[in-house]
């Protein structure tokens, strides 16, 4: 029996993508804290390009985690790689010129979390995907990357769906990538199962999986007992199980205040992973960790 969740464990709310004045984003370290912390979250990620912001002054109860966002250029689409909890070692390792696995080398070098930024947003591929080893973690939201702001790719849903089908599985991640602070930031985010709010018990939940990505919406438990998948959740509109099998009658659950949906696994078609997404009475959605089916 596979269970995502911990009863009673609490859930910490967090942000791991966004900017400030140090790069290009239109509030400073301190005022991007602030509307955050006011906003309820527990924690933030501070990742702007190339620069390790960090704010030593900073006393309140927010945890605060230095990061980085590296940017690769290729011939028809971008990486971009955000680096979580790094040390200050990066800003000597990572360099544009040696590419993006070595980027992420050096943010694991660096004691970081490498995790692969908006990959819909950026046109990468599936073999992009499939080519870069050692993620922790790929976003599967990008609240910045659609309208007004940046088009409208801001969701890799259906991307990650294909790289999962070929055989690239990776846990994902929600986050705003604020830069304007108009209405980009405080809206797309990870809640994490930790025992406390320290960089250590937050980054080992990230390692774990344990947490799932949200706009809002509640999940109270994940599981799979070898045969199906079920999911318990705070009331919703619609629960989908995506898979590698493109076609399942029984993969949309709609109707009022549903809190449980199942899912029967066909290992006669060869599913090889379940991907649960939970959507509100807002078409606000969470999205599970994909589960591995093991034969
Ligand atoms: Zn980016
Ligand atoms: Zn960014």
């Amino acid at each position: 029996m596979v269970t995502m969740f911990e009863a009673g464990k609490p859930f910490f709310k967090g942000n791991l993508h966004m900017h400030t004045t140090n790069t290009d984003g239109r509030l400073s370290p301190e005022d991007a804290i602030q509307r955050y912390a006011d906003a309820g979250y527990d924690f933030i990620c501070i990742t702007d390009h190339w620069k390790r912001t960090t704010v030593p002054d900073y006393s309140g109860r927010m945890l605060v985690l230095p990061g980085i966002e590296l940017d690769y250029f290729l011939a028809s689409q971008v990486i971009h790689i955000i680096g979580i909890n790094v040390d200050e070692s990066i800003l000597d390792t990572a360099d544009r010129k040696w590419g993006p696995q070595r980027g992420i080398d050096a943010i694991l070098a660096a004691g970081g979390l490498p995790v692969l930024a908006h990959p819909a947003w950026s046109l990468n591929t599936t073999e992009t995907i499939a080519s870069l080893m050692r993620l922790t973690a790929v976003e599967i939201f990008n609240g910045v990357s659609r309208p007004p702001w940046n088009g409208d790719r801001a969701d890799s849903t259906c991307l990650l769906d294909i790289a999962a089908a070929n055989g690239t599985v990776h846990n994902t991640i929600a986050v705003d990538d604020a830069h304007h602070y108009n209405g980009d930031e405080c809206h797309s985010f990870i809640r994490i199962q930790a025992n406390e709010l320290t960089p250590e018990d937050v980054t080992d939940a990230l390692k774990r999986g344990a947490y799932y990505a949200t706009q809002g919406p509640e999940l109270i438990q994940v599981s799979f007992d070898g045969d199906t998948v079920r999911v318990d959740c705070a009331p919703a509109r619609r629960v989908l199980f995506h898979s590698n099998r493109p076609y399942a009658a029984d993969r949309c659950w709609e109707g009022e205040g549903i809190t449980h949906a199942a899912y029967q696994v066909r290992r006669d078609w060869c599913e090889s992973f379940v991907r649960v997404i939970v959507e509100d009475e807002n078409g606000l959605r969470a999205w599970a960790n994909p589960i591995t089916i093991p034969y």
